[in-house]
């Protein structure tokens, strides 16, 4: 007989139903909606499609459905804007963005609101999206300067040939952003994209405008310029194409099956595109580890977001000389989150944001299961408290064959495995199409550093689960393989919205033979200095 995998959990083991919270409401009211919904660019009256709340699966507003000339006009309009604000000074642009920081901080609770009703994660997640767009408007109002000044650089020949390196801004740069963080993956891009000097057109998810359009209106008061900043919503596949066709550089963060649509256009137009996809991120718990950090930093890693998050952990790997102790104290504490739709922080964990994932996510579980796995915790959908609520859930002897060994989930579903030595661990994390986020949990912080360097994986982070290289803002993130493609944050994160120039002045003598030498004169003596500035450290 199959059982259902809530069925084989109780079966294995009592598993106490996760307490739930009551609704506390959120304070949006309708004309702020309607406010940010006329901050879309559109030309005229359009179609509509409705925002579904997640913890009621209730329609919050209708939103427009922007056509291919809504993104034209958007384009074109944030173009003029933009050879204006390109000739502003940096600290002129940082004033904005510092404005930017302290306003999102002080008015936190409005969009805290908005993240929570149009996606359905738990207040404490929707705040790493508050903090998140903070610490990146502060790094690159502070920086950005220093990332994209004029350098000078080595010359062709030491005394003779003079050499800046300039970094122009490209001109109008399209994101086109997800539903799993739609104030982060929105402003991530568009900070330091305007910071460089270039405009910005963003095509947040239809499904989670009003996070994105709050952060506009924000914008706009804190003065930066009309046009700069252009949101049109509708569909991707509807949108996409327009966008891409028009603008001057493409950020995108989603599936991979779509990142390599909008590679492909890219392409075509050979302009650069970054792409943040997706990931099957694996955590090693070595022997020496605390247990009990590594568990409960499993529990940061696996389930925040509900597991939609990119860079999440959804392979676990424990030495099995701490196996039984670490899945006991993680089964243990998992099972303790409290589940709610609640606009307050006493819930742990939210609701997912959409059927299909969570269809997705029971999906794995149902397979796993009647391929062999065991369920430890979770294992089932929680309708009682919404309609897109599951548990969260961990697995454990999940065998090759089951879906979720290889398959990005995107939910609150990880998967427990067992190893013997370093090697085996390193060969069983790498073992994936994917490499954007591990996570290594050691008491030997040192050596954690080293072995995050043999895993091919965009971002390590020892004794922790994400946040530690995603909020290291100086220092490049992306992935590896099918993760994607380009980078945000850092240098890398502003240095792309710009087009490198070098400019070089000869002295003195040409590159090439003077005249009244001969060819092969010449060709004798440059080969002569080229072997003695090979001796110089200066000019190597
Ligand atoms: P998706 O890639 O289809 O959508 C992401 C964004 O791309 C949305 O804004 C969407 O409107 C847009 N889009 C869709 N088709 C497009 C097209 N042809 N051209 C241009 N833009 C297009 O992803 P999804 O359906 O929302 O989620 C499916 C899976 O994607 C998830 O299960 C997860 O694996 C992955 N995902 C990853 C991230 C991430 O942070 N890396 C975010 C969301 C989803």
């Amino acid at each position: 007989m199959s059982m259902t995998p809530h069925e084989v959990s109780s079966s294995l083991r009592p598993v106490p139903t996760p307490s739930t919270s009551r609704p506390a409401s959120h304070k949006v009211s309708g004309e702020q909606l309607d406010r940010l919904i006329g901050r879309i660019f559109t030309e005229g009256s359009r179609h509509t499609a409705p925002v579904m709340a997640p913890y009621t699966n209730s329609a919050i507003r209708e939103v427009p459905l922007c056509s291919a000339d809504d993104v034209q006009e958007a384009v074109r309009r944030a173009r003029i804007a933009h050879k204006e604000w390109a000739k502003r000074s940096f600290a002129e642009r940082a004033r904005v963005f510092l404005r930017f920081h302290d306003m999102v901080l002080a008015r936190q609770d409005e969009v805290l609101d908005l993240i929570q009703m149009e996606n359905g994660k738990a207040r404490k997640h929707a705040f790493e999206e508050v903090a998140d767009t903070a610490i990146t408007s502060r790094y690159y109002a502070h920086h950005a300067e220093q990332h994209l000044s004029p350098q000078r650089r080595m010359g062709a020949l030491p005394g003779l040939t003079t050499t800046w390196e300039h970094h122009h801004p490209l001109g109008v740069v399209g994101i086109i952003s997800p539903w799993n963080y739609p104030l982060t993956l929105a402003m991530a891009d568009a900070i330091p994209a305007l910071m460089a000097g270039c405009a910005v057109v963003i095509k947040p998810d239809q499904q989670t405008p009003f996070s994105c359009l709050w952060a506009a209106r924000l914008l706009d008061e804190a003065g930066l310029p009309p046009n700069l900043l252009m949101v049109v919503t509708g569909r991707g596949r509807d949108l996409g194409s327009p966008l891409i066709q028009a603008v001057d550089y493409i950020n995108f963060t989603g599936s991979t099956p779509t990142g390599r649509i909008i590679a492909r256009q890219a392409g075509e137009r050979l302009i650069g595109c970054s792409l943040e996809l997706g990931g099957k991120n694996p955590m090693i718990v070595l022997d020496d580890a605390d247990v009990e950090k590594a568990s409960e930093g499993a529990i940061r890693a696996c389930f925040s977001n509900t597991g939609q998050l990119c860079i999440s952990i959804e392979r676990v790997y424990v030495h099995s000389s701490i196996f039984d102790r670490f899945l006991s104290r993680f089964g243990e504490r998992t099972r303790a989150l409290k589940l709610g739709a609640s606009f307050d922080y006493e819930v742990d964990i939210g609701s997912m944001s959409s059927q299909d994932q969570l269809e997705k996510t029971e999906e794995h579980v149902r397979d796993a299961v009647s391929k062999g796995a065991t369920v430890v915790a979770g294992g089932r959908a929680r309708p009682d408290i919404g309609p897109l609520f599951y548990e969260p859930t961990i697995l454990t002897n999940v065998p090759k064959e089951a879906a979720v060994f290889r398959e990005e989930t995107f939910g609150p579903l990880a998967s427990v495995y067992r190893f013997e030595s370093i090697e085996e661990a390193v060969t069983l994390a790498n073992d994936t199409r994917y490499g954007l986020n591990a996570s290594v949990w050691t008491g030997d912080v040192k050596f954690g550093m080293e072995l995050g360097t043999r895993l091919e994986s965009g971002t390590v982070n020892v004794n922790e689960g994400y946040a530690a290289a995603w909020a290291s803002v100086d220092s490049p993130m992306g992935g590896f393989k099918d993760s994607g493609l380009g980078r945000r944050h850092g240098a890398q994160g502003i240095l792309k919205y710009t087009e490198a120039q070098t400019v070089a002045a000869q002295h003195l003598m040409p590159l090439a033979a003077p005249q009244g030498v001969s060819e092969r004169r010449y060709s004798e003596v440059m080969s002569g200095a080229l072997k003695i500035l090979k001796r110089i450290p200066g000019v190597r």
